[in-house]
């Protein structure tokens, strides 16, 4: 294994018994790809594809009346979450309470045609979506940043069989990560974090150490579970009909086309 030694500089082999694997997809793939090692089975195994995404930050020289500090935009806006910073950070409630500004951060996970744009544009479309959330903001603008992040970010694909899972096909190599197959139904950072505590168990195990005890998801509620039973029953009885029906119109569709022809 090649790393990068931060202490003493440079980059230095080292050899290990066990390895944890914890990165993004699209370089995990590269990588067990890559290796001679662990190239044939990789190959045949699915990894999710990873998004771009950007943030915007803004600064503004006055302040909505409060609200949630942060929150999601529907509808037609560009722009999906937004967190007020001066209520989240110390340094921007400093500054917010020095100057009575606020600065807010709004995500976009948006398609290649809106991530494409310039900086300045992204910015003008954030500016003026917040604007519209918080009508008070409009002529008190006074600054704003584009961040942007490559791609990192999992497309969630539910693991099957053919996923990348904790316990990897190669003996003495374990996976982690937000896309790593395992029974905990946990997404994302927590999913990262379940996985990452898994991994380092099975570490433990092999070398016969106590592992951690993961806590165990909750059962749905009651009321969860009677929708879910509900839903299922719904789907057995008309699903067979709905799915008869879209079969004969679709094969009414092609019988008009061949007539038509
Ligand atoms: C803008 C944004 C907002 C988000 N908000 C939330 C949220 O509110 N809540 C939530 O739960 N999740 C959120 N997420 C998702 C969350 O960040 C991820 O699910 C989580 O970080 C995944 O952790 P991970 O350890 O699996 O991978 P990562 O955090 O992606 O870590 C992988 C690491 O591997 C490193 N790496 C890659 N290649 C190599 C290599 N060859 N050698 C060595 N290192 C390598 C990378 O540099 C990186 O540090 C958000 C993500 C984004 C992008």
């Amino acid at each position: 294994m090649r790393v990068e030694d931060a202490l003493r500089g440079g980059m230095r082999s080292l050899r290990a018994a066990r390895v944890i694997l914890a990165t993004d997809p699209l370089p995990a793939r590269d990588l067990l790809c890559g290796s001679p090692d662990t190239a044939a089975i990789a190959e045949t195994l699915r990894f999710p594809p990873a998004l771009r995404c950007a943030t915007a930050r803004m600064w503004f020289d006055e302040t909505p009346r409060s609200g949630a500090p942060g929150g999601m935009f529907t509808g037609d806006f560009a722009i999906d979450n937004f967190f007020w910073l001066h209520r989240l950070h110390d340094e921007f409630f400093e500054w917010h309470e020095a100057t009575g500004g606020s600065a807010i951060e709004v995500h976009f996970y948006a398609t290649d045609d809106v991530l494409d744009r310039s900086d300045e544009l992204l910015l003008i479309t954030a500016v003026k979506e917040v604007q519209r959330a918080f009508p008070s903001l409009r002529g008190h603008y006074l600054h704003g940043a584009i961040r942007r992040n490559g791609r990192t970010q999992t497309k969630f694909l539910v693991p099957t069989a053919q996923s990348l899972h904790v316990q990897t096909p190669w003996p003495g190599v374990f996976a982690c990560g937000d896309w790593i197959g395992h029974p905990s139904p946990a997404f994302w950072m927590e999913r990262s974090t379940v996985t990452g505590i898994e991994a380092a168990n099975a570490v433990l195990r092999e070398v016969g150490a106590e592992p951690w005890a993961i806590i165990p998801p909750r059962p749905p509620e009651l009321p969860v579970r009677a929708i879910s039973a509900g839903m299922r029953a719904l789907r057995r009885v008309f699903g067979p009909l709905i799915l008869g029906g879209a079969r004969l119109l679709r094969g009414q569709g092609r019988l008009s086309g061949n007539v038509g022809r």
